[in-house]
């Protein structure tokens, strides 16, 4: 299930050639930096830097593994990708042009769910209020079991009594 996305005005590939060029040290946009954003932005998901490198080397990309994660860094810097920590790994997933949603992240299979809830957003915007806190965004993820993980255990202990 993936959530609407929010619209924007410019194109991920468009924003980050603005964020190289607008460092201290402007930097070139090349041709690797391009089949990322392209590749990353081209559906959502929650991916980490090893299982992104073989994506990529599946679809045919020359990639280097050094690139990908200075790259993965720069795309976080400009605004276009936020940081998950779901497990020991880090996680990726698109900030720019989707909306605030939360996960339950299931810790037997590694299913990310992502949901919405007005109820979370009111309390967040109240607990700012209360503190005078501008907020930008945050990070809510919930850990466990999945339906169908659940499922699979409970019957496993009715195999295990038979
Ligand atoms: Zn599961
Ligand atoms: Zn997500």
């Amino acid at each position: 299930m993936h959530l609407p996305a929010v619209e924007v005005s410019q194109s991920p590939e468009d924003k980050f050639r603005e964020y190289l060029a607008s460092r201290p040290r402007p930097q070139r946009y090349t041709d690797q930096q391009r089949d990322m954003v392209r590749f990353i932005f081209s559906q959502h998901n929650h991916f980490d830097a090893e299982q992104l490198i073989d994506d990529m080397k599946r679809a045919g990309f020359a990639v280097s593994r050094a690139t990908v994660y200075r790259t993965l860094n720069k795309l976080v810097d400009a605004g276009l990708l936020r940081r998950l920590e779901l497990g020991p790994r880090m996680f990726y997933e698109h900030d720019y042009g989707y909306p605030q949603h939360e996960h339950l992240y299931c810790q037997k299979c590694g299913k990310v769910i992502e949901f919405q809830n007005p109820a979370i957003e009111a309390i967040i915007r109240d607990v700012g209020t209360q503190h005078n806190f501008h907020t930008s965004g945050h990070t809510f993820i919930v850990r466990g079991t999945c339906a169908d993980c659940n499922r699979a255990r409970v019957t496993k202990r009715m195999l295990d009594l038979v």
